[in-house]
């Protein structure tokens, strides 16, 4: 079923963003009404901004940009400013963004210094021939390129800071907000931060995006699935956009986002279907987490097998819907209506 209603004019897609800000266990008794008040402000104020760019004409792309940028800037998700430490003490951001029209596709890993590491992935697709740069090198890269270069310190939060001394105390590497509770939450009972964005823009072209600070704790220059792509990024116009959130080895493993869009392209799997297919697969192998996924016509899924997903999506009518926890919150939110 698709519930698109919405055509913006003759020969025009319509437009669609979807955003998520990570997957996990999120109960509402233990998010304050003011935490999420305010997570739900900024999931919006990203929307609203990506929404913005497509309105105008603006590229999926630029849009997949403009709504990362807001969740990069805020402390809230573990993403830019707000990311987890590593082991070492540093910010080591993640970031990967791909064109469904080109298959071109940029990204950077363990970069500490660059503000908003979505603009570096960005620039990494536009302005070289490769795909994947990382750290220093990636720094030197995004500084020639004229972006926004800051002291590591930039980064620094108190929250995240003292997650890290927790997490040394007890010997763990965490996902985000692992150890956010006192006692000591089980293996479940966890949420994540880090920040996708997927888009159609009128031209019918899509693209994808994540960013991320990976793992409160990780040593030795681990790098998750969110820069790489096909597993935690792809776009294809043939079949979708996709950004993932979870268990990053997991997501690795499992090539969790381009198995989402093989799988549409070449099985015609429905994009629910085939995001809740590659979920299970990766359950099977011990990971959780969630998926978004748009289709050129405007379908568009949300699916994750937490309890919860930071997560919101804004078509051509401009009304932002953001959602947190499983229950339907409206009709057009609805994970389980709102696919083909
Ligand atoms: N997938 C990310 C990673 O493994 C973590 C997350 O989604 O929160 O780095």
């Amino acid at each position: 079923m698709t519930i698109q209603t919405h055509i913006t004019a003759a020969n025009h897609s319509p437009i669609r963003l979807i955003i998520h800000g990570g997957a996990g266990t999120i109960s509402r008794s233990r998010l304050t009404p003011e935490r999420e008040q305010a997570y739900r402000q900024v999931l919006e104020q990203s929307l609203i901004a990506g929404h913005a760019v497509l309105k105008a004409g603006g590229s999926s792309v630029d849009a997949v940009i403009a709504a990362i940028v807001v969740l990069e800037d805020s402390p809230l998700f573990n993403a830019g400013k707000g990311a987890v430490f590593s082991h070492a003490g540093r910010n080591e951001l993640d970031a990967s963004i791909m064109e469904g029209a080109t298959l071109m596709a940029g990204a950077v890993a363990a970069v500490t210094t660059i503000r908003n590491p979505i603009r570096a992935a960005h620039a990494v697709m536009t302005k070289s021939a490769l795909v994947m740069l990382m750290g220093s090198g990636a720094e030197a890269f995004a500084a020639e390129q004229g972006l926004e270069i800051v002291a590591p310190s930039y980064f620094h939060t108190e929250f995240r800071w003292n997650q890290l001394q927790k997490a040394i105390a007890k010997n763990r590497v965490l996902l985000d907000h692992d150890s956010d509770y006192d006692p000591p939450p089980s293996r479940n009972d966890e949420k994540r931060g880090t920040v996708g964005a997927v888009a159609l823009d009128r031209y019918g072209n899509l693209a994808a995006g994540t960013s991320t600070g990976g793992l409160t704790n990780k040593r030795y220059g681990r790098v998750g699935d969110s820069p790489i792509i096909g597993a935690g990024t792809y776009a294809d116009n043939r079949s979708v956009a996709v950004s993932a959130t979870g268990t990053g080895e997991m997501f690795i493993r499992a090539a969790a986002a381009f198995n989402t869009a093989a799988q549409v392209r070449l099985l015609h799997t429905p994009i629910a279907e085939a995001a809740d297919n590659t979920l299970a697969e990766i359950a099977a192998i011990g990971g959780d987490g969630g998926l978004i996924v748009l289709d050129a016509k405007g379908n568009y899924a949300m699916r994750f097998n937490t309890k919860g997903m930071y997560r919101g999506t804004i078509g051509s009518d401009g009304i932002a819907q953001v959602s947190i926890f499983p229950e339907v919150e409206t009709p057009s939110s609805d994970p389980s209506a709102s696919m083909s």
